[in-house]
């Protein structure tokens, strides 16, 4: 099968409230081009000097999502481009995305990355701890007007245990809609990106509004 045929049959099974990032970590340009073609306009990576090597060279209504880690030295090198930054997941990280958008008279949209898996190795915060720090980003909002943040990323477990995903996934749609409840900020948070190739109509029946599909569209890395 196609990029362009996966896309096609993944894009079908998408309900109209889901967004679609298409990961294109490790994948050459020739790749994401060809989904490009076939209408897709957002891309994911996990790097940050990657991201902006392909930025540099491709078409610029492209959005560009950082899905990795982010290392707070290298928030510079995205803050003119970037669209969203979905694993943010400290206040030190979100003062400097602040501070380089700033720079780029740029306010950037942030996910805060929240641990919802039984893997020692997830990055993300846990529960008490997002809302700390949603409180204190609501508190001190006149330090933080060039970050919006726009709603919550999470990884679940890497299993085959569906059951254990299923929990994960509705654990994490649980805080959302709690945040949303308890207004702990001024206004609703948008959007949950969770799922990817190998659970993203799980995710979705459990609430997901964006997915993280890679290896089903552009084939294994
Ligand atoms: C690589 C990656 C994905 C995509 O994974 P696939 O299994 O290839 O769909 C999604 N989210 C994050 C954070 C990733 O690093």
């Amino acid at each position: 099968m196609s990029i362009q045929q996966n896309l096609n049959t993944i894009k079908s099974q998408l309900p109209a409230h889901v967004t679609l990032v298409a990961v294109s970590k490790t994948k050459p340009v020739a790749d994401l081009m060809e989904a490009y073609d076939a209408g897709q306009r957002i891309f994911g990576e996990n790097k940050i000097q990657e991201m902006t090597e392909k930025w540099e060279i491709m078409p610029k209504d492209i959005e560009w999502h950082m899905i990795g880690h982010v290392q707070t030295n290298k928030v510079k090198y995205m803050a003119p481009y970037v669209s969203l930054i979905h694993g943010v997941d400290s206040l030190k990280l979100l003062q400097e995305i602040n501070k380089q958008a700033a720079k780029n008279n740029r306010v950037i949209d942030c996910l805060l990355q929240v641990y919802i898996a039984e893997e020692e190795s997830k990055f993300g915060l846990d529960e008490q701890e997002l809302e700390e720090l949603l409180k204190l980003v609501q508190h001190d909002k006149d330090n933080f007007k060039n970050i919006r943040i726009v709603g919550l990323m999470g990884m679940a477990t890497f299993t085959e245990n569906k059951n254990q995903i299923e929990k994960e996934f509705k654990h994490l749609k649980t805080i959302f809609d709690k945040i949303n409840e308890l207004s702990i900020i001024n206004y609703p948070l948008s959007i949950l990106s969770m799922g990817m190739s190998g659970d993203y109509q799980l995710a979705i029946s459990c609430g997901s509004t964006m997915v993280r599909i890679g290896s089903s569209i552009f084939g294994s890395r």
